[in-house]
């Protein structure tokens, strides 16, 4: 045999192996790619539309159970549901359920912690304005606003010594903290089925499991209050992150926008300086009401109850800074050129 026969054949062998070497390598990347494809499950509920992912073996039946969770929490406590517990214990029926005495408990404890910045009983005043319910977004009477005034406050709320609320008049709206609660269920049914990388996004507020698989962090793009972009990328781990703005639902009257976060010292959509409020929190619960206090509260107060209390937030104002407290930052050059972004301690 010729010597280039020779290195022909050891050439061809070579090349061979080194494309089976090649294929074993695609097949091995292929299939680790197919473990790294998370499950997706996406459906309305809450009055949004919720999208879930999860990575790992259990991932579809997790997010099945969380499908059927979310669900689950809307019957409990939507206030405007005529078969929701929460609707019937605000038409006067004895509803016992201690899980919807809990949720309501939380919401007052906030309440307290914000000064009433946080008010679970705004019920009759957001439906006057036409906010959920099926009523017409109008400006109302002051008359109206006053009387509908006199039958909210936090404050009238007793609970019995087995923890049972009694509502003394006032009507309880859990819409500041639904979808934080769900958040938290999310979580924590994650845990249940040993699923230690899921994202669920609920509207403005998203709940990060762990992180992405190989410890990467996820990202979370905010809201850009003034167009329907992201104003910048956060990057979190085992958080939720609650957004809460003035543009998330409102009407315009004679070009006035009128929205419906309310301030419970006036009965009006809050006049807030802030175009929106994020809080970073591992619990959801929290991370919701308290997004929705600190708009109410202003860039001022809000500041302050972040410092007092430990917050991670992001207050974006109507003078276009993009206010960083509690040691939380953005992605680099994530900001967009449109705020000016400010880190408080
Ligand atoms: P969020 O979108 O989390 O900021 O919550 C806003 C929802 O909470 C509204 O749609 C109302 O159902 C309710 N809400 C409005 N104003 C307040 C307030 N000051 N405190 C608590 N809940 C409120
Ligand atoms: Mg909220």
């Amino acid at each position: 045999m010729s010597g280039n026969k020779l290195k022909h054949i050891f050439r061809s062998h070579r090349g061979g192996s080194v494309r089976c070497v090649f294929l074993l390598a695609l097949l091995l990347l292929l299939s680790a790619c197919g473990a790294q494809t998370p499950a997706e499950l996406g459906f309305l509920a809450m009055d949004t539309y919720v999208e879930l992912k999860a990575y790992g073996d259990n991932g579809e039946k997790f997010l099945s159970l969380a499908n059927e969770e979310t669900v689950r929490l809307e019957a409990l406590c939507s206030a405007h549901s005529e078969k929701s517990s929460l609707y019937r214990l605000n038409s006067g029926e004895s509803v016992r359920d201690a899980e919807l005495d809990e949720l309501i408990a939380r919401a007052i404890a906030v309440s307290r912690e914000t000064q009433g910045a946080f008010d679970p009983t705004l019920l009759s005043l957001s439906r006057l304005w036409g906010f959920g319910g099926g009523g017409a977004a109008t400006v109302p009477d002051e008359e109206d606003i006053s009387l509908a005034l006199e039958s909210a406050g936090y404050g009238k709320i007793c609970f019995s010594p087995s923890g049972e609320p009694e509502l003394n008049g006032v009507q309880i709206d859990l819409g500041g903290i639904a979808k934080g609660y769900a958040a938290d269920r999310f979580a924590a049914l994650a845990r249940e089925n040993g699923v230690e990388s899921a994202f669920g996004s609920f509207g403005g507020m998203v709940c990060a499991v762990g992180t992405k698989p190989g410890g990467v962090k996820w990202k979370v793009a905010l809201r850009d209050p003034l167009s329907d972009g992201f104003a910048a990328v956060i990057q979190v781990e085992s958080v939720c992150v609650s957004t809460s703005g003035a543009y998330e639902r409102y009407f315009t009257h004679d070009g006035k926008l009128y929205h419906h976060i309310l301030d419970p010292k006036t009965g009006h959509p809050a006049e807030s300086d802030l175009l929106s409020a994020t809080v970073v929190d591992p619990s959801g619960i929290r991370a919701d009401a308290l997004s929705t206090a600190l708009f109410v509260m202003g860039e001022e107060d809000a500041l302050e109850f972040c410092r007092e209390h430990g917050v991670c937030a992001i207050l974006i104002t109507r003078d276009k800074r993009m206010v960083f407290v509690g040691g939380i930052e953005p992605v680099k050059d994530s900001v967009d050129e449109a705020y000016s972004p400010v880190f408080e301690k």
